[in-house]
């Protein structure tokens, strides 16, 4: 069968589309890159705000008009809240919600006999997992989550943490690097529970080496992998010890943590039943800044969480401006069914949310701006992803991400392909939010 995968919403999402590729791929299967080309369409759906849950019906309707022919699959956070509504969408033969996601290659098998008309065909054993422009590979460690924001749907979507055993993920990290890949992004649903679940008498004091520590440092040991990037981790999670394997990697581990904070203020975070504070976040930053030269980080925040007054939102802006983020995720509050908050009094007008919006998103680009500014004058390794424009005697233009997260363009010598190239770059200038790197101070390898 050709299959299409198509993803929206979180990294977990897209690392659950590429380890059902690289399970089809490895079963006979071709991955292929447009709907057009496929028998069959999966869709992995996102339900975390209203928004997203609209824009999954509208991808869902897009793929069953660009191929009338195909048979869609649908799964994802979307599927598990609204089956009914999904299965009603045009070409939809099959419904999974997240529960069952991990057999969706088996689950698809039935088809293969149908549109193939013929047993599971091998392709060749050693058919390369590394698809051309891949240069990232999302790992997920974990899925579900255990705790009870006041606002998120995932836990309804997603169900109880479990995660999967270390041993498999160092393999599947050695498998990608064999094929490969510089850089493997450990993601899940609540990244910093990976391991809790299995260890319930796991010691809760905060001093003990967390499972996703253990798990980090095994990568480290035990693989090859040039760069090594966490995806979201909850601020609660983070034991004393851990900002150490950033020393302990030799640059291995990226200098970049994405940290949501959600609000700024003490009471918001209260009734979002958000297990952090502004005291501990502010600590857990500062030590965090002291053990990992140059770390950018970065955060989501909600505007207009119901009961959140003027006064708390200024007070929320202010904390924001001083963490000094390098991105900021805004999104406007929305009530989700099934969640408490929904039901919550103070529910802020729209209009109002959308302003606060907006004054989040400008504090944003002056801290993106900033944090930017005092990174000019550095050489950072810059793992270029894409060529974004053909030669036109400037040299081809490439595209990239700094160790530490931020999206860098370099002029290459003519001929030179620095795809899934890590190279050092000097940042010489800002445009917008994109740096502008120098490869000409430093030795470029020829692609063979
Ligand atoms: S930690 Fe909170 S926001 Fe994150 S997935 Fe769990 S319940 Fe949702």
């Amino acid at each position: 069968m050709k299959i299409y995968l198509e993803s929206l919403g979180c990294r977990l999402n897209y690392s659950e589309m590429e380890s059902l590729g690289r399970q089809l791929t490895d079963a006979g299967h071709a991955v292929v890159d447009a709907a057009e080309q496929a028998d069959v369409c999966v869709l992995n759906t996102c339900a975390v705000t209203g928004e997203a849950g609209r824009k999954s019906r509208q991808l869902a309707r897009r793929l069953a008009r660009s191929n009338p022919a195909a048979r869609l699959a649908i799964t994802g956070c979307y599927a598990t809240l609204a089956p009914e509504t999904v299965a009603a969408l045009p070409n939809v033969e099959l419904v999974v919600e997240n529960r069952r996601k991990e057999m969706l290659a088996e689950l698809l098998q039935p088809w293969s006999a149908e549109l193939d008309g013929e047993q599971w065909r091998r392709l060749a054993p050693d058919a390369p997992l590394h698809l051309p422009g891949r240069t990232r590979a999302f790992v997920k460690v974990q899925d579900g989550c255990n705790n009870r924001c006041t606002f998120c749907i995932v836990t309804v979507a997603r169900g109880p943490e479990r995660s999967r055993p270390a041993a498999e993920i160092v393999a599947e990290v050695q498998r990608l690097t064999a094929e490969g890949f510089q850089e493997a992004v450990l993601t899940g649903v609540h990244l910093g529970g990976y391991g809790l679940a299995e260890l319930p008498s796991f010691p809760k004091d905060g001093n003990s080496a967390s499972p996703l520590h253990t798990l980090t440092a095994a990568i480290l040991e035990q693989t090859e992998l040039p760069r090594l990037r966490l995806s979201s981790l909850e601020p609660w999670d983070i034991d004393p010890a851990f900002f150490d394997l950033w020393a302990q990697s030799q640059g291995r581990l990226c200098p970049h943590l994405h940290l949501p904070l959600q609000s700024g203020c003490d009471r918001t975070l209260k009734r979002m039943a958000r297990r952090t504070r502004t005291a501990s976040f502010r600590a857990l930053v500062e030590a965090a800044r002291a053990a990992i030269p140059d770390l950018t980080l970065s955060t989501d925040m909600i505007a207009g969480f119901p009961g959140e007054s003027a006064a708390d939102f200024e007070e929320s802006l202010r904390f924001v401006e001083e963490m000094a983020f390098a991105h900021i995720h805004v999104f406007p509050y929305s009530a989700r069914e099934g969640t408490a908050a929904a039901s919550f009094g103070g529910q802020v007008p729209v209009e109002e949310r959308r302003q606060r919006v907006d004054a989040l998103e400008a504090v944003a680009r002056r801290s993106a701006e900033a944090v930017r500014r005092s990174l000019l004058g550095q050489t950072r390794p810059v793992l270029w992803e894409t060529l974004e424009r053909p030669a036109n005697g400037a040299g081809p233009l490439w595209s990239g991400l700094t160790d530490n997260y931020l999206r860098t363009h370099a002029i290459a010598p003519p001929g030179i392909d620095l795809e899934n190239r890590i190279t050092p770059a000097r940042l010489t200038a800002l445009d917008g939010e994109v740096l502008w790197g120098q490869l000409g101070a430093c030795p470029v390898t020829r692609n063979p």
